[in-house]
């Protein structure tokens, strides 16, 4: 049974029914079968629901490493080599809602609540548009005062208005399509909800109250945020709280709702997994994911989604966040504080932390390790500016033409970040990069164009793209 809902005549994008079904009913791949599969995939033939379901239930390693391979060359295919980094933004961890998992729920005491009101956001916001960010993520609690759609919509707009921040993207919860419209006209770009468990008895248990306990309001969400103007949405479920396989191919389902409803995949897929949160009843996770099945989760968006940009945070550990680099995940977090005003604070506040961060590395080593593993860093906001967004992008990742531009985009945000940055060995290391990735813009129609614009980053100038 599903729980009372405000959408319950809607058709819901995903049934659970279907996914539990299409799960039984799976036959596993034979190694043979999975291997001539697997070299069919390309950005236009993607892996269907039954391949996935297929896909999720073989055991066989080998058949795993192949999709492993497969996933990267997918992801090199749609994205070429370079990898976004970005850093969320927590506005406020005041909460009306009872998520078991959450140290924000309402009812941990011992939280220390926090809102930032819009200067400190921008604040915030400047502290890290030091460091060389330009794109963030604002992550805030759903307050029934503290929280609305307004705060949120004067958020975006002090921080346009007082920081050089390029883009802003939104995790925050479902709302109306008037609501979603007010921060849409604020400058959103990604407007992201997870669906936590696409299971519904589950969703029932783990939200016993507060307006998050409504499933199907969650659900419909994307078709609400879409309707009301957003291009770009966000999607994922959190790992540990129901059988994975079920969380992945409804995940992938979401996804095909999406592209059939509105001729656009979700722009990203999330991939968060429980982590234990202070002052949150759930000490561990009720289905743990270990980290080689979040591999195969990752492999298999990559393959079922492949313009969606795949996200890892630093909710991971760091060793598990560089091999996720090599199996098709193109978008990771760095030196994240989950604390409203944790940034300008300096000091870990557990009190006011939403979970704890496993890989506290700072963006400058980030940087570091993905270019010693072969990638490019990016801090590209482009596609967001120049309108490749929505139905547009789909179309352009999947004929293979978004990786023409992600390339100079890296690379000039790359010269951008080496030329801010006060560490003489990081600029030489960047610049190396850049000077070995620009190899790479040979016979490019952009080559001429992108050498003009290479030459102005290089004397200081600022946020050239195409
Ligand atoms: N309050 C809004 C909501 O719940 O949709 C948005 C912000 S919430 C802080 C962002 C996401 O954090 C949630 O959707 C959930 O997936 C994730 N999250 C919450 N508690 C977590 C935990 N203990 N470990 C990992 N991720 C968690
Ligand atoms: Fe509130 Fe979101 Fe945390 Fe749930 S996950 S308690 S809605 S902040």
């Amino acid at each position: 049974m599903l729980p009372k809902t405000k959408a319950r005549d809607a058709a819901l994008p995903v049934s659970a029914e279907e996914i539990a079904k299409l799960l039984e009913s799976a036959r596993p791949l034979r190694r043979r079968e999975a291997f001539a599969l697997l070299s069919s995939l390309s950005p236009r033939r993607r892996l269907n629901l039954h391949e996935a379901a297929r896909l999720l239930r073989t055991d066989d390693l080998m058949v795993w490493e192949t999709a492993a391979v497969a996933a990267r060359a997918m992801r090199e295919e749609v994205f070429g080599r370079r990898i976004v980094l970005f850093a969320p933004l927590y506005l406020s961890n005041e909460c009306g809602n009872s998520c078991l998992y959450c140290g924000f729920r309402r009812e941990n005491r011992e939280a220390r609540r926090i809102t930032l009101s819009p200067e400190d956001a921008a604040a915030e916001a400047r502290f890290l548009e030091k460091k060389g960010f330009h794109r963030l993520l604002l992550v805030t609690g759903e307050h029934p005062v503290r929280t609305q759609p307004g705060y949120i919509a004067d958020v975006l707009r002090a921080i346009y208005r007082e920081t050089g921040m390029r883009i802003l993207h939104v995790n925050a919860a479902p709302m109306s399509v008037a609501d979603l419209r007010t921060i849409k006209e604020a400058g959103a770009g990604v407007f992201q909800v997870f669906q936590e468990t696409y299971h519904p008895e589950t969703y029932a248990a783990m939200h016993p109250s507060g307006a998050k306990a409504d499933y199907a309001w969650r659900l419909t969400c994307m078709d609400r945020a879409i309707e009301a103007g957003f291009r770009d949405v966000g999607i994922g479920a959190l790992l540990g709280l129901h059988d994975y396989r079920f969380e992945a191919l409804s995940v992938i389902r979401h996804a095909e709702h999406l592209l059939e409803t509105f001729g656009t995949f979700p722009h990203t897929i999330s991939v968060p997994r429980f982590k234990h949160a202070f002052g949150s009843p759930l000490s561990a996770a009720p289905c743990p994911v270990s980290d080689a099945e979040f591999e195969r989760i990752v492999i298999l968006y990559r393959l079922s989604v492949p313009p969606a940009g795949v996200v890892v945070t630093t909710r991971e550990p760091a060793a598990l966040r560089e091999r996720v680099l090599d199996i098709g995940a193109s978008q990771i977090s760095a030196g994240s504080k989950t604390d409203p005003g944790g940034y300008s604070e300096g000091v870990r506040r557990h009190e006011a932390e939403q979970f704890e961060v496993d890989d506290t590395r700072p963006l400058e080593e980030i940087v570091r390790m993905v270019i010693a593993r072969g990638y490019l860093p990016s801090l590209c906001t482009s596609c967001y500016r120049r309108q490749r967004t929505g139905d547009t992008f789909t179309e352009m990742a999947v004929d293979g033409h978004i990786r023409d531009f992600c390339l100079p985009n890296a690379l000039l945000t790359l010269a951008e970040f080496a030329l801010s940055t006060g560490d003489a060995s990081l600029r030489e290391e960047c610049l190396a990069a850049v000077r070995e990735g620009k190899k790479g813009m040979e016979g490019s129609p952009l080559s001429q164009e992108f050498e003009r614009k290479l030459a102005q980053a290089m004397q200081g100038g600022k946020d050239l793209h195409f």
